[in-house]
């Protein structure tokens, strides 16, 4: 049974720390030992694990993409957000987090990031585990 965490982006470009609700995810589920997968069905969008505990952390990951990657340029794709389509396909668009004893294998530092790079919108990631 596939379940989804369904998040709420307020601006274009936004990290989400999704850590406890994916944790919430694992202990309904009654996983004690295994994978957790997840992935984001969206192609504006990805996710990423990295460091959780300094927010300017994720401030410096998202300037540095929008310094690669600015939000205008002489793109072919209309839509007007080529940059997010091109986000998405850098940072990708799933993660695995080993389960161990009904808990993610997190380092101390990391979390697990939901990232918009064309919101704001409604979106959501899939979760299953194997
Ligand atoms: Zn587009």
């Amino acid at each position: 049974m596939v379940r989804y965490i369904n998040v709420k982006s307020k601006s274009r470009i936004e990290f989400i720390d999704i850590t406890e609700t994916v944790q919430e995810v694992v202990k309904e589920a009654g996983v004690m030992k295994g994978i957790c997968y997840l992935y984001v069905p969206h192609t504006t969008a990805g996710i990423t694990i990295n460091e959780g505990a300094d927010p300017s952390v994720q401030r410096d990951i998202q300037n540095a993409l929008s310094r690669l990657i600015p939000h205008e340029m002489n793109y072919h794709h209309r839509e007007g957000n080529a940059d997010a389509h091109i986000k998405s396909t850098l940072v990708g668009t799933s993660v695995n987090v080993i389960v161990d004893e009904g808990r993610l294998l997190l380092g101390t530092w990391q979390a697990i990031f939901f990232c918009e790079f064309d919101g704001p919108r409604h979106r959501r990631i899939a979760v299953e585990f194997v």
